[in-house]
């Protein structure tokens, strides 16, 4: 089932090194690429069907097209590595084990949508990535990949590694602007978007680090051989990070489309000792929880996981087995979204700060039934009441468990006494 596009160097030694990346094929596109048309390369990468794979899912072609022309500012180029949300550790494999295939995927999107400035905004925390990373820029430029000439063409590109504070917001496409720019990382209301009014007022386009590393292989191969992976709307491969109660946790690169339950059993050895599953999450922490009946049917793509009501995300699957307390598991999620609130609106600092408490009270025994109720309406009060979407990177989950395991909330509230499931051990992380 596995596939190796983006992984294919992942196993080889030294290939973060530019000689062995060399030898693997690394930098082999750019004759071709500089021989065709900006708008061309556009093309194909629209043609390819590459979806942004930090979450959303927005065509990246499409996205390199909203720039607007002849507005005499320069374009920029922000590459997101930011990756913070809980569960998802993909990005961070390609930052260490083949990072050329980044930079090389940075001057196909740089040709294509002309530009000469990149910032690779990166967590401050990932010391051993920004290492990594930075010399193979540094060896890079020695190599004329970057720099004032191309690969000896007459276009220049400077790539500059910008670390953050470790701040999950600054993943926002918005609060990474503002942070580059010397700021406080708190997002910005849109319109207007960065396509049009990025970094520094100028347009900008971000794209995170799978999609500009997904580049190489569609410009050395073409659209058609990166589309038959996948499904139709759905095109290529994408690295999910496996973890939770499964035998074999780890990063796998997949085909999209695969069914759910056969990538885990198949792929991840099934769930851990044997149990029996309770739940899946399917894309990282903010994205609402799949029953294991509704884990039955779905598969890893855009559109199926919309039909079953949540979100393809990141692709970090988190695998809930049989002994999950579910409140225990909302309220470590709360407690991660309030404390990572910028706190620039109301809803968001206050709201999840409120829920956090309700939450503490229903574990602590305290809790009644209309609690439930009140944990409800704050979420539904909420999201899509602020300026960005992390108040909703919560309260779209919570209310996932509390309509899907209601019994276990009602059962604290009921009981009034810790009522996590008898077989409940410590998790293993
Ligand atoms: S929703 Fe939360 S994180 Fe986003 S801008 Fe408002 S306070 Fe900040």
């Amino acid at each position: 089932m596995e596939v190796k596009i983006l992984s294919e160097k992942f196993e080889i030694e030294n290939a973060n090194l530019l000689k062995v990346a060399k030898e693997h094929g690394a930098y082999s596109t750019l004759d071709k690429l500089f021989s065709m048309e900006p708008v061309d390369v556009t093309e194909e990468v629209k043609k390819a069907g590459l979806r942004g794979r930090g979450g959303a899912g927005f065509p990246a072609g499409v996205k390199w097209g909203f720039l607007p022309k002849d507005t005499g500012k320069p374009t920029y180029l922000a590459v997101n590595s930011d990756e913070s949300e809980p569960a998802t550790f993909k990005d961070r494999y390609i930052l260490v084990r083949d990072p050329h295939m980044l930079i090389e995927g940075i001057i196909i999107c740089c040709w294509a949508i002309g530009c000469h400035d990149v910032y690779i905004y990166i967590r401050g925390e990932y010391t051993t990535q920004v290492k990594v990373l930075q010399a193979a820029i540094d060896e890079a430029y020695a190599a004329g990949y970057l720099g004032e000439k191309v690969a000896g063409q007459d276009f220049r590109i400077d790539v500059t590694v910008h670390r953050g504070a470790g701040a999950y917001v600054c993943g926002e496409e918005t609060a990474l602007l503002e942070s580059i720019e010397g700021k406080k990382g708190q997002p910005r209301s849109k319109p207007p978007f960065p396509a049009v009014e990025g970094l520094y007022g100028c347009p900008t386009i971000i794209n995170n680090v799978q999609t500009i590393a997904s580049l190489p292989f569609i410009m050395t191969n073409g659209a058609e051989a990166y589309s038959v992976y996948g499904t139709e709307k759905s095109a290529g491969t994408h690295l999910f990070g496996i973890s939770g109660h499964v035998e074999k946790p780890g990063m796998y690169e997949l085909p999209l489309g695969l069914p759910l339950l056969e990538v885990l059993e198949k792929v991840a050895g099934g769930v851990w000792k044997g149990r029996k599953l309770k739940g899946v999450i399917p894309g990282g922490s903010s994205t609402p929880v799949l029953t294991a009946e509704e884990a039955k049917t779905v598969t890893l793509d855009y559109e199926s996981m919309a039909e079953h009501g949540t979100m393809f995300g990141s692709g970090g699957i988190v695998v809930l087995d049989e002994t999950v307390d579910v409140v225990k598991l909302v309220q470590n999620l709360i407690h991660f979204y309030h404390h990572e609130s910028c706190g620039q609106c109301t809803p968001c600092r206050e709201g999840l700060g409120w829920m956090k408490k309700i939450i503490g009270k229903l574990l602590e025994g305290e809790g009644t039934m209309a609690d439930i109720e009140l944990l409800r309406e704050l979420c539904d009060n909420i999201e899509m009441k602020t300026v960005c979407v992390l108040s909703a990177a919560c309260t779209m989950p919570v209310r996932s468990y509390l309509d899907k395991f209601r019994h276990e909330f009602e059962a604290y509230a009921k009981d009034r006494v810790n009522s996590a499931p008898a077989n409940v051990e410590l998790q293993r992380n």
